[in-house]
C-alpha cells in the first residue's frame, strides 16, 4: 500500500477521513492513494479564501510574479517526475506527458510576465466641457475567490490554466482536480506551497463530485472556472446562473484539406497524429476531416496509411504515440458509437476494435448525420472523412456542428485563410495545421455549446477580474 498523498488545504499538506484510489489506465495497477477532505475541511478552505482576499490583492506584483517564476522553474527541474506521474495516472504516452509539462512551464512563466504587465488605463474625461478637470483611472480587480474545476485529460496543464492566472491577478483559488488524476495536481500544490504567496490563497482539494453542489452554490466563491464535459458544465450554469462562469467544454473539431495544399502526405501524417494523440482525449483533437473532392481519394489513402503507422501500446515505453483511454466505460462507449455509425451505413477504413482500454486508431467514412459520431464529441481515437466540392460546402459542414472550439484549414491561399477566420463559428482557426494547436498566449475557448468565455493566460486574467473606474476631480 503506497503512502497516502495529502491534499493541500490553505497551502498546508493535510489528510482527511476518506481516501481515493488512483489506478493506471494502462494496466489497472495502483498508482497512489490521495486523501479526501471532510466537509469541515472544505469549509475551512473556503473560509480561508474569503478571509485572505484583501491580503492576496495587496500582495505586490513582484511577489506574485516571482512565485509564478518559481513554479515554472521548479516544474522544469522536476519535469521527468511530473511526466512520469501524468503518464501513470492518465495513461497518456510519455512523449505527450513531457509535452504537457513543457507547456505548463511556459504557462507559469507567461503568467509571471503578464502579472508584471497587467495594469490599467487612463481615460481623459475633459473631452466634454462639463468634465473639465476630471480624469478616469480604470483598473481591473479580482471578482473574488475562484472555484477552478479541472478535467482528467491534461492533469497538469489544465490545473495550471486555473491556478496561474488567479495568482497573477491576486485572486484566491480552490482547485478541484479530476478524480482520475488528482496526484499531479497535488505534486503541483507542493511547488505552490514553496512560494512566498499567502498560504491561504491556494487550496487543492479532491472533493468528490457528489459534494460539489454546495461549493458551486457557495456565495463566497464568486467565480466558477470549469473545464470539462458539456453536461456537467451546463448543469453548473443552471445551478448557479448568477455567478460569473467560464465554461471550457467539448468539441468535435473539424479540419479542412483544400486542394491547394502542396504536401498531402505531411498533412495526412499531422491529422493522423492529432486525431489520436492522447487517444483522442483532447477537446481539440481532430474528429472530422473534410477533403476537397479533387484530392479526396489520394488523401484518404495517405491518411489511413498514416493512422496505421501510429505506434500504440504501453504509454511508459519510449516511442509509443497512442495509449489507452481513461477507463473501461470510455472504451466501451467509443466502440458503441463506432458500431452505431457502422450499423447506420458508415464504412470502417481501419480500426474499429478494442482490447480492453486500448481502442485501435479508427478511420470512418460515410458517417450518416444523426449518429453520435457525426453529432457529438467522441473523445476517443476515431476520425471520420468526408468530401466537399467547394469552400461554401466545407464551411457549412464545419458550422453544422453544435460545437465550435477550433478548426484547422490546410490552405496556402491567404484569401481562404481570411474567409475561414470570418465565417467559421469557432474560437480559433488554425491555418496550415490541425485544430489541435494551442499556445498559452492566445485566447482559447468555444462558440456555441463548446463554452462561455476565454482562457489563455491573458484572457483568463481578464475573465477573473472586473473593471473599476476611479474618477479624479479638480485636476
Ligand atoms: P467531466 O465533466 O466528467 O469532469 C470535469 C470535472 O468536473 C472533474 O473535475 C469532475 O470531477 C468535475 N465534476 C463532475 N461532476 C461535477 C459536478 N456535478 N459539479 C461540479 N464538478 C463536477 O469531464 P472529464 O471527463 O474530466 O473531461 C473531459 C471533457 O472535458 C471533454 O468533454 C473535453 O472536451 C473537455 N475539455 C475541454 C477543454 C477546453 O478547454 N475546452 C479542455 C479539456 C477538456
Amino acid at each position: 500500500m503506497p503512502d497516502i498523498t495529502p491534499f493541500h488545504l490553505s497551502g498546508v499538506p493535510t489528510t482527511g477521513a476518506d481516501t481515493l484510489r488512483v489506478t493506471s489506465p494502462w494496466d489497472g495497477s495502483l498508482v497512489g492513494v490521495v486523501s479526501v477532505p471532510t466537509e469541515a475541511q472544505v469549509e475551512r478552505a473556503v473560509a480561508d479564501l474569503d478571509a485572505v482576499r484583501a491580503e492576496a490583492l495587496a500582495t505586490p506584483a513582484h511577489v506574485r510574479a516571482a512565485a509564478l517564476d518559481h513554479i515554472s522553474a521548479a516544474l522544469s527541474a522536476r519535469a521527468e517526475e511530473f511526466a512520469a506521474l501524468i503518464t501513470a495516472e492518465n495513461g497518456k504516452p510519455l512523449f505527450w506527458s513531457r509535452g504537457e509539462v513543457a507547456r505548463a512551464v511556459s504557462t507559469f512563466r507567461w503568467a509571471a510576465e503578464e502579472a508584471r504587465r497587467f495594469s490599467g488605463d487612463l481615460q481623459r474625461l475633459d473631452t466634454d466641457a462639463a468634465a473639465t478637470g476630471r480624469l478616469a483611472v480604470v483598473r481591473r480587480f479580482p471578482r473574488g475567490p475562484v472555484l477552478g474545476i479541472a478535467p482528467f485529460n491534461f492533469p497538469l496543464n489544465l490545473v495550471a490554466h486555473k491556478v496561474a492566472p488567479a495568482i497573477a491577478v491576486g485572486a484566491p483559488i480552490l482547485v478541484k482536480p479530476a478524480p482520475a488524476t488528482p496526484l499531479t495536481a497535488m505534486l503541483l500544490a507542493e511547488l505552490i506551497a514553496e512560494t512566498d504567496l499567502p498560504a491561504r490563497m491556494v487550496s487543492v482539494l479532491p472533493v468528490p463530485n457528489d459534494r460539489m453542489a454546495p461549493l458551486v452554490l457557495d456565495p463566497r466563491l464568486t467565480v466558477v472556472s470549469f473545464t470539462g464535459s458539456g453536461p456537467v458544465g451546463w448543469a453548473i450554469q443552471e445551478q448557479a446562473p448568477r455567478k460569473h462562469l467560464t465554461l471550457e467544454l467539448g468539441g468535435n473539431a473539424a479540419v479542412v484539406v483544400n486542394d491547394d495544399w502542396p504536401d498531402l502526405t505531411a498533412a495526412a501524417e499531422r491529422i493522423a497524429l492529432f486525431a489520436n494523440y492522447q487517444a483522442g482525449q483532447s477537446c481539440i483533437s481532430v474528429q472530422r476531416v473534410l477533403i476537397h473532392t479533387a484530392v479526396h481519394d489520394a488523401f484518404v489513402e495517405e491518411l489511413v496509411t498514416a493512422v496505421e503507422k501510429l505506434t500504440t501500446g504501453d504509454p511508459t515505453a519510449e516511442g509509443v504515440q497512442v495509449g489507452p483511454v481513461i477507463n473501461d466505460a470510455a472504451a466501451e462507449r467509443i466502440i458503441a458509437w463506432v458500431d452505431e455509425a457502422r450499423d447506420a451505413g458508415a464504412s470502417v477504413l481501419t480500426g474499429g476494435t478494442r482490447q480492453g482500454r486500448e481502442v485501435a486508431p479508427t478511420v470512418l467514412s460515410d458517417v450518416p448525420a444523426g449518429t453520435r459520431m457525426a453529432e457529438e464529441e467522441i473523445f476517443g481515437p476515431v476520425l471520420s472523412v468526408a468530401r466537399f466540392t467547394d469552400l461554401d460546402e466545407a464551411f457549412t459542414i464545419v458550422n453544422s456542428s453544435k460545437y465550435g472550439l477550433q478548426a484547422g484549414v490546410f490552405t496556402t491561399d491567404v484569401r481562404v485563410a481570411f474567409r475561414a477566420h470570418r465565417e467559421l463559428e469557432v474560437g480559433g482557426v488554425i491555418i496550415g495545421d490541425v485544430p489541435s494547436y494551442r499556445a498559452d498566449q492566445m485566447p482559447y475557448g468555444g462558440w456555441k455549446q463548446s463554452g462561455i468565455g476565454r482562457e489563455g493566460v491573458r484572457s483568463a486574467m481578464t475573465d477573473l477580474t472586473e473593471e473599476r473606474v476611479l474618477v479624479l476631480t479638480g485636476l
